[in-house]
């Protein structure tokens, strides 16, 4: 089973994960988990090309194709492997993150930002991909606390950017209502992560 986890910055995604882990790992389930960008050597060096740029400026079809590429060899080196040899793989973003971000917030499109990456990942498609739902305000504040968090990533990416990858993110739940699912994430993590494992059992029943 293959399942992503998506959301805007804040919402959670690594305590989920965490706790994901950790109920695997007792129930003696084989999996994985990873992230993107990055998750293998060379994804996380097109990562760091995104993301530590500091000032200067990058051309949004550019960053698509990055995120796109990083994605691709994620998924052949580490997800498809993995997946074959019968392991679960969790994923921090995925596909749903550039149609959000780089296709809706930053509009270039979510149907061109689609077209690369069905090139990139061949229809290998999650079973199940998990939104994690806050509120910019909510979100960014969670962050603001969170000291080691690159500060330029603040400045890139204002309260109204946010609203819009959030937006975005909405627009594909009511597509894709057969394998996305909406959590409110403003709860305790505890409660976020009992809906996720509800939300997760009810997918996979029977
Ligand atoms: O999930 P994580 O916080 O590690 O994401 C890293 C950064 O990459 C975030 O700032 C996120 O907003 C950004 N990102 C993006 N477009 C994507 C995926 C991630 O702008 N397609």
């Amino acid at each position: 089973i293959f399942i992503t986890i998506e959301g805007g910055e804040g919402a959670g995604k690594s305590t989920l994960i965490e706790q994901l882990s950790n109920t695997m790992v007792q129930k003696g389930v084989p999996f994985l988990t990873t992230r993107e960008p990055g998750g293998i050597p060379i994804a996380e060096q097109i990562r760091s090309v995104i993301l530590d740029r500091g000032n200067v400026s990058m051309d949004a079809r550019t960053e698509a194709l990055l995120y796109a590429a990083a994605r691709r060899q994620h998924l052949v080196e580490k997800v498809v492997p993995a997946l074959a040899e019968g392991r679960h793989v969790i994923c921090d973003r995925f596909v749903d993150s550039s149609l959000a971000y780089q296709g809706y917030a930053r509009g270039l499109g979510m149907d061109e930002v689609w077209n690369i990456n069905s090139f990139a990942i061949q229809e290998l498609m999650p079973d199940m991909t998990i939104y994690m739902d806050v509120s910019p305000e909510v979100g960014l504040s969670r962050i603001a606390g969170a000291a080691d968090r690159e500060v330029n990533r603040l400045d890139l990416e204002k309260r109204s950017f946010h609203e819009k990858v959030r937006e975005g993110y909405m627009q594909l739940l009511q597509n894709h209502a057969d394998r996305m699912v909406r959590i409110n994430a403003e709860q305790s993590s505890e409660m976020v992560f009992r809906e996720v494992l509800t939300a997760i059992e009810r997918r996979f029943a029977g």
